[in-house]
């Protein structure tokens, strides 16, 4: 970018010159010079896949030897096909940064470079991943990875990401929360660490048999004190940090309602 000192050397240049009238084709160059670097700036930060130490609750693992890379997306029926309606309207999705409009967008955009350009984006998610792995190594910390920071995608179906996700799992821990039952009775732990998030429709006895399975099952509480039980099943404090592979197996994580869930009347959000 130009400083107004350089323009200020330029205008005394060319008025001395008799040339005046040049400063203002000049401006308008520089002008559109800076708008599209200020443009190709903002798609750069836009078009990041992963946000590493810049949200409230993965930035807790730092503490514990954790680099977490998480993945924003914005959450529909398509890329949340087991959504419920309790869920969409208190997703985390419009918690914290979620509320500012260019935070949607990136989202917005991330989310149709995924789905519209496959390729890339898994070209571009091995970049990345592999940045974070060097980032954790340097800070000697461990990497980890959850792509499903507002989705629910069932990324070991996508067979260009899971080949970049199984290339590098010797060096990651990857882990996520689904509302997919299936997907995470079959694929626990065998590519990604997964937790089932409880939602309204969901079956009482389904959570006593995920837990038994070894499958915890994350409940948002809507009181501020978590209960230490809930359907006789152990609840541990799930806010604490965000790494849920490190949790004991066979609990509820409980989780305090927080943004629009607080509000929430389908069922979703668990009073105890
Ligand atoms: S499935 Fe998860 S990410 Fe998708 S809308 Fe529900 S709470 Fe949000």
């Amino acid at each position: 970018m130009i400083s107004e000192a350089s323009f200020g050397v330029l205008r005394f240049f060319l008025h001395k010159k008799g040339l005046d009238y040049k400063l203002y084709k000049i401006k308008k160059v520089v002008f559109v010079v800076d708008y599209f670097a200020e443009m190709i700036k903002l798609m750069m930060i836009i078009m990041k896949l992963l946000s590493i130490e810049s949200d409230s609750k993965t930035v807790k693992g730092n503490q514990f030897g954790f680099l977490t890379g998480i993945q924003y997306f914005k959450p529909s029926f398509k890329i949340c096909p087991h959504a419920t309606k309790g869920c969409m309207a208190g997703c985390l999705n419009t918690a914290g940064r979620g509320i500012m409009s260019n935070v949607q967008q990136a989202r917005h955009n991330r989310t149709v470079f995924a789905l519209t350009r496959p390729k890339e984006y898994a070209q571009q998610l091995e970049e990345e991943i592999v940045s974070l792995i060097k980032k954790a190594k340097k800070q000697d910390k461990k990497a980890c990875l959850r792509l499903n920071g507002t989705s629910d995608i069932d990324w070991e179906s996508n067979p260009l990401v899971y080949s970049v996700l199984s290339k590098h799992k010797k060096s990651l821990i990857i882990y996520d929360y689904t509302k997919d039952i299936d997907r995470a009775k079959k694929q626990h732990k065998k590519l990604i660490h997964y937790t089932v998030s409880y939602h309204e429709n969901m079956k009482k006895e389904t959570v006593k048999e995920l837990v038994t399975m070894g499958i915890n099952v994350a409940v948002v509480f809507r009181n501020a004190e978590l209960p230490d039980k809930w359907l006789g099943i152990k609840v541990i404090n799930g806010d604490k940090h965000d790494l849920r592979f490190k949790d004991t197996k066979g609990c509820i994580v409980g989780l305090k309602a927080k943004g629009k869930a607080k509000k929430d009347k389908s069922g979703f959000v668990v009073d105890a």
